[in-house]
């Protein structure tokens, strides 16, 4: 049943405050979760992109370090293959010549580590002298590119050729060769210093690099001179497709840059540069995945952290949530109970009727709104009549039905939402009518007597053959201070009582207006 207008305790709205709550604890903790991950971003960004750029710093160090070292390396046998070039061209390399010549050749490889060995070929590719005790039987060295290079180009420049292996001794060797001519400029021969591959190999071991990094030299072609790691097959492959060679070198004489390479796959940090005095290329490179390795150790640490304070969070918002829901549960069965409660506070349980005390709830309520709004309040006591005998008659459990069906019908009667039916005592009702005069006082109790008539309960004790009712209504506009709630119950009362001794089953008024009372009486 709803009790809405004499409750004294109305919703106080508190499903409407803890719904956000519910929602901004939800948005709070995917707030808190959502910050930690892009934090861990940005921090995990920007440690990847200072190890990105200190590998590239490092790599650019060390190839400025590699092309000082190669051009020192050439610069070095080709001042000697010069001096010695320009000494063969004045004194030719006649049979006499070739003991000294033996002598200087042997003394200038001793005096510069990186060489394996100086020689003189003649103009049919022949060994002429050579910085061996012994020259070498063979074909010949027609076939050798820098052979076939000078014979072709007039150029008196230092040419750098693809590394071959000695036939002097199979050591791999860089061969720099200078094309010598007779005092008409025609070809007469070759000079060549061959470089130590592996003095390129030792250069580049004194450097601390990764398993899976690299250095190389090589000519601007692409073409591999020496590489660390050393794999054989690989000399004097070409590199020509690799970014270096494609894209870097033509846009610029070094750089740096990270990109997989073409020779085994792997992603490097590669820098690069070209020498300036020699057509050669040096390049070393730092694997990614070593350049990253602490930066993904941190990750991995920072990233288990998070995850473990993401869970957290989340298991402690899953809790929370799930307490949030559990207190607006119990909440609501609180409410409900305490609905329960007012319900049988205020109800009568036999007829569910408004009690005595809800009863007086609503006359304090509705003196006071009466007053201010100066309508008419209009009360109606109700009596059943001769009900005594019809206890004696039928016995309390039926009397208890016999009640319950007069306040069905008193109800039904009631037909406003402000109107209030009561069970004022044990056979006795009371029913408030709000902003209503006394006429409709009076058509209501008579709705009401008539209402019971026609629920047709025979009672043998009534001089009618039937359960009637009495009642009393009386009717005031209310003013404050001037009218009690005792006086307003009694005169109702008085009316009821005069509806009673006018021979029951009727309805009476009492009206005080111009202090005379007036009894109506309805009969059937
Ligand atoms: P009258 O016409 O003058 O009203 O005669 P009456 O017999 O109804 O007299 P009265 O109003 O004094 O009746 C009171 C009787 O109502 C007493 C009791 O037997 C009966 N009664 C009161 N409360 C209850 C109740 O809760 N259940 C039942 N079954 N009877 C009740
Ligand atoms: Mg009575
Ligand atoms: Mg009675």
């Amino acid at each position: 049943m709803s009790i809405p207008h004499y409750d004294p305790h109305p919703a106080s709205g508190g499903t409407l405050k803890r719904l956000p709550l519910l929602k901004a604890s939800v948005l709070f903790i995917a707030t808190v979760c959502l910050c930690l991950c892009g934090l861990l971003y940005l921090q995990l960004e920007q440690s990847r992109r200072q190890d990105l750029e200190a590998a590239q710093v490092a790599s650019s160090n060390l190839t400025r370090a590699m092309a000082q070292q190669a051009e020192d390396t050439f610069m070095k046998a080709d001042l000697v293959l010069t001096g010695l070039a320009e000494w063969i061209q004045a004194d030719g390399y006649a049979a006499a010549q070739k003991p000294r010549l033996q002598k200087a050749f042997a003394r200038r490889v001793l005096a510069l580590e990186q060489l394996h060995g100086i020689f003189l070929f003649d103009k049919q590719g022949q060994w002429v002298v050579t910085s061996f005790d012994e020259p070498p039987r063979g074909p010949g060295v027609t076939d050798r590119e820098y052979f076939k290079f000078h014979q072709q180009n007039v150029t008196s420049v230092a040419h750098i050729g693809p590394a071959i292996r000695s036939r002097e001794s199979g050591e791999w060797i860089i061969p720099l060769s200078k094309r010598l001519n007779d005092k008409n400029g025609n070809f007469q021969g070759v000079l060549m210093a061959g470089i130590k591959m592996s003095y390129f190999d030792e250069f580049f071991k004194s450097f601390n690099i990764d398993d899976n990094g690299t250095m190389f030299v090589a000519m601007t072609d692409g073409t591999l001179l020496a590489r660390r790691p050393f794999v054989e097959s690989l000399i004097g492959a070409s590199a020509a497709k690799s970014e270096i060679f494609q894209t870097l070198l033509p846009r610029a004489p070094s750089g740096s840059a990270m990109f997989s390479s073409v020779v085994d796959g792997v992603v490097r940090m590669y820098g690069y540069r070209q020498l300036s005095a020699y057509p050669l290329v040096v390049a070393a490179a730092a694997s990614k995945d070593a350049i990253l390795k602490e930066w993904y150790a941190a990750a991995f640490q920072s990233i288990v952290i998070v995850a473990l304070v993401i869970l957290g969070v989340g298991l402690f918002g899953w809790v929370f949530i799930h307490q949030v829901r559990d207190g607006e549960r119990i909440e609501a069965d609180l409410r409900k109970a305490q609905e329960a409660l007012e319900l049988i506070a205020t109800h009568d349980s036999l007829t569910g009727l408004a009690n005595r005390r809800l009863f007086e709830r609503a006359l304090d309520i509705e003196f006071g709104r009466g007053a201010r709004q100066s309508s008419p309040l209009s009360l109606i006591m109700l009596d059943i009549d001769f009900f005594k005998r019809y206890n004696d008659t039928y016995g309390h459990v039926a009397g208890d039905h016999c009640l319950a069906e007069v306040a069905r019908a008193l109800k039904s009667c009631c037909h406003r939402k402000a109107d209030l039916a009561v069970r004022y005592g044990g056979e006795e009702f009371a029913v408030l009518l709000p902003d209503t005069d006394i006429h409709g006082a009076l058509a209501i109790a008579e709705q009401i007597r008539r209402s019971v008539i026609d629920k047709n309960i025979t009672h043998s004790g009534s001089p009618t053959g039937y359960l009637t009712v009495s009642l009393g209504c009386y009717s005031f506009v209310p003013a404050t201070g001037h009218d009690s709630i005792e006086a307003f119950i009694q005169r109702a009362d008085a009316a009821l009582y005069r509806a009673k001794h006018s021979g029951r089953n009727r309805s009476a008024v009492l009206s005080l207006e111009g202090g005379v009372e007036a009894l109506a009486r309805s009969d059937r």
